[in-house]
């Protein structure tokens, strides 16, 4: 809760402190007050309403000291995006003149229009009314924006009806879920004394581009949809393998540096930067921290990193594809459970008797994931992700899970019912004298796997670089609840009072080892790249969803219906309005790609080819007068105006799909992923081979050497 500590005495204090935490709280505070708040923080205890003035008027002080006018309820509406309304601090105050105020009911609630955000059916136009309502365990912050400083309150966002519309709440639920059933799995163990809650953990792995800012405004694909949707290969991309963990350009250094000054201001504890794969692609990793604080936390690290490019001439990238030909981004999920006292329950070093319970939530997250493989798959689900999962840069569509030979031989005994200790870290002896033996972990690790376990947390690897996490988990914490609730309900009808330990363990191991070895299909530590798993994931019967075609549905399934309604994370409204979105959202990014593509082929590419036409078409006229064969030129004039009358009916097929999809999502989504999207790479292709040929003083956009080299 503390705001980092000292981090000023590391990184300048350039920015200040600008999150309510900490000494900021504790300062302006009455001891009661105070109290109160922290048993709400640390404990999700229900907030006593008595204190909310006093916190209120505590915030308002300290913002107003740090430059605020104005504060905002900061929510994340079902955009993908976050959502802040402004108010400024003014009040009436009742005797004809005005005050600054912000009272404990200012805090708590506001009231944005609910209709002019995405609603699935749930509101209609007319039908406004929405709330936010505080959420008290993500500190409130200063967001700094050119030279405007704003008090942020993390809000959760539901409608008049009192359905969900953010992404918030959903989290929020779906921790409570896995919190009540975990409790039960600490209960059977005995390990739950002094424990009030179990939390989910988070770290995210963010890859983005940089671009040169003029470069970018240059290009209408990259300002209307963040990606480009021509533009044919430089002769170079990550072939040498050069760009990888390379040294940082001093621009991009000086760049980051300043997005980690301000991250480390709002209390958000960025950790590594290095480069990515592709030229100009980048990462940024924090410490992890509790799942709803690193999913608001992360929410903020897009806003910085893109407010603080532009302030460095730069543009900052989310986007899962920029750049055809090289490597996409990710945002790795790197997840855990840990309880309230601080145990790591993923942990084989820290899990209780024996590793059983450690191997009790392995065993847990393998039935979870089996089960609802499809499920987790449709989270990730996006028109950007398409473009990224199985096509050999980032996990295939198939959700397996990699365990590592370690776990894997752990596990392997345990279907056999046995119960085998984890191997330690041997040396590895480098065979000179003078460099240390270095410890080496009992297993190798996967870049392949879409969901790997690394030593003490699993690495969620499907979900895009854009993606708002805190979707994705609350899916992950729902399955993984439902998981260990069946378990639990297993485990109590085997387990009796007056068994011995021995017994007890027996009993345990047995109910594991038909957990495992009725989901054990799922795991998988070989190449997830390679043919051989896509036909042997297929003969396991793993769902291998392709798209956002054969995504969406998932979600509208009655078993994701059942399980979300189950555990109390979204009623059937909610999840019908979320995929309402899902479909929505899809449509209309793809169909600003498609207008997009056309307005650039036609206002700017294909004009550009036909100045070049008549260009060559004179000078074979000029060749000819002069007495000379013009048989080469002639050559390149027919592959252009070849070229050209391709890329024209490749528009119009474009045109046609636009210009006639259906009413219904479902076939809309299918009509896209099937037809649009080809024929829009045909559109491509043709622009792109243009390009190739085209004079470079003609050719009307930055290229991918210039935007990346
Ligand atoms: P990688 O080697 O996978 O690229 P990084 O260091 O880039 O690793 O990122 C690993 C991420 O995993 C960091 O954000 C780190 O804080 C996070 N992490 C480590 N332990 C846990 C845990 N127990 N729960 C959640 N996240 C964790
Ligand atoms: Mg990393």
């Amino acid at each position: 809760m503390d705001h980092v500590r000292n981090v000023e005495r590391i990184f300048g204090d350039e920015y200040g402190i600008l999150t309510f935490t900490g000494e900021n709280i504790r300062r302006r505070l009455s001891p009661a007050a105070l109290k109160r708040l922290e048993q709400t923080i640390q404990y999700s205890e229900p907030l006593d309403e008595a204190i909310s003035d006093e916190v209120a008027a505590a915030m308002k002080d300290w913002a107003v000291e740090n430059g605020c006018t104005h504060y905002c309820h900061w929510f994340q509406p079902l955009t993908g995006a976050t959502a802040e309304k402004h108010d400024s601090f003014l009040n009436m105050d009742g005797e004809g003149g005005v005050i600054a105020e912000f009272s404990g009911e200012m805090l708590i609630r506001s009231e944005p229009d609910a209709s002019s955000f995405p609603t699935g059916s749930i509101r209609d136009t007319w039908e406004a009314r929405g709330y936010t309502a505080w959420d008290p365990t993500s500190p409130a912050f200063i967001s700094i924006n050119g030279g405007e400083r704003t008090l942020c309150i993390p809000t959760a966002f539901v409608s008049w009806t009192g359905e969900s519309l953010d992404q918030k709440t959903p989290l929020l639920r779906s921790i409570d879920a896995l919190s009540i059933q975990a409790m039960r799995i600490l209960h059977l163990f005995g390990t739950d004394k002094g424990v009030h809650r179990v939390q989910t953990t988070l770290g995210c792995e963010q890859e983005y581009f940089l671009l040169d800012a003029d470069n970018y405004q240059a290009r209408p694909d990259l300002r209307m949809c963040g990606r480009t949707l021509i533009g044919c290969d430089a002769p170079k991309g990550h072939q040498l393998d050069d760009h990888y963990f390379g040294s940082i350009p001093a621009k991009v250094l000086s760049y980051m540096a300043d997005a980690e000054a301000r991250l480390y201001a709002l209390g958000i504890p960025a950790k590594t930067r290095h480069n990515e794969v592709a030229p100009q692609q980048f990462e940024l990793a924090p410490l992890f921290e509790g799942t709803n604080l690193a999913c608001d936390h992360q929410m903020q690290t897009m806003s910085v990193l893109r407010n603080t490019a532009r302030d460095h001439g730069l543009v900052c990238l989310l986007h899962e594809k920029p750049f055809a030909g090289i490597n996409g981004s990710g945002k790795h999920n790197n997840w855990s459970l840990v309880t309230d006292t601080g145990h790591n329950l993923l942990n084989p070093n820290d899990g209780g008797p024996g590793h059983l319970q450690f191997l009790t939530f392995v065993c847990a997250v393998v039935k979870g994931l089996d089960k609802n493989a499809d499920l987790l798959r449709a989270t990730v689900a996006s028109a950007g992700n398409d473009h990224r999962l199985g096509a050999n840069e980032a996990p295939p569509a198939i959700l397996s899970i990699y365990t590592g030979a370690e776990l894997e031989r752990v596990l392997a005994n345990l279907e056999a019912g046995e119960l085998s200790d984890f191997e330690h870290t041997t040396r590895l002896d480098l065979g000179t004298t003078a460099m240390p033996k270095l410890e080496r972990h009992p297993g190798d690790r996967n870049r392949t796997s879409p969901f790997a376990f690394i030593g003490n947390r699993f690495e969620f690897r499907a979900v895009g670089s854009t993606a708002v996490p805190a979707w994705p988990n609350a899916v992950l914490n729902t399955i993984v609840a439902e998981a260990l609730d069946e378990i639990a309900t297993q485990m109590e009808s085997s387990l009796t009072d007056d068994m011995t330990k021995e017994a007890r363990s027996h009993a345990i191991i047995e109910v594991l080892r038909s957990v495992y070895s009725e989901h054990k299909r799922v795991v998988f530590n070989g190449d997830n790249y390679s043919e051989a798993w896509q036909e042997e994931a297929k003969k396991r019967g793993l769902p291998n969803l392709k798209g956002c075609a054969e995504s969406f549905p998932v979600m509208g399934s009655r078993k994701a219906r059942d399980l979300f309604s189950k555990y109390g994370v979204l009623s059937e409204a909610e999840l019908e309005a979320r995929l309402m979105v899902l479909y929505e959202t899809y449509a209309q990014v793809m169909q600003i790609e498609a207008r997009t593509l056309l307005r650039m082929v036609n206002t700017m590419v294909i004009p550009a080819a036909i100045r070049h036409q008549a260009e060559v078409a004179e000078a074979i006229a000029a060749t000819d007068a002069a007495g000379v064969d013009p048989a080469a030129v002639r050559g390149r004039l027919t592959d252009l105006t070849a070229r050209i009358t391709d890329l024209e009916v490749a528009c119009l097929e474009v045109e046609s799909i636009l210009d006639n999809l259906p009413e219904d999502d479902e076939e809309t989504t299918r009509k896209i992923q099937d037809k649009m999207i080809p024929a829009m790479n045909k559109v491509r292709l043709n622009s792109d081979a243009i390009e190739s040929i085209l004079p470079d003083d003609l050719w009307p956009l930055p290229t991918y050497l210039d935007l990346l080299f």
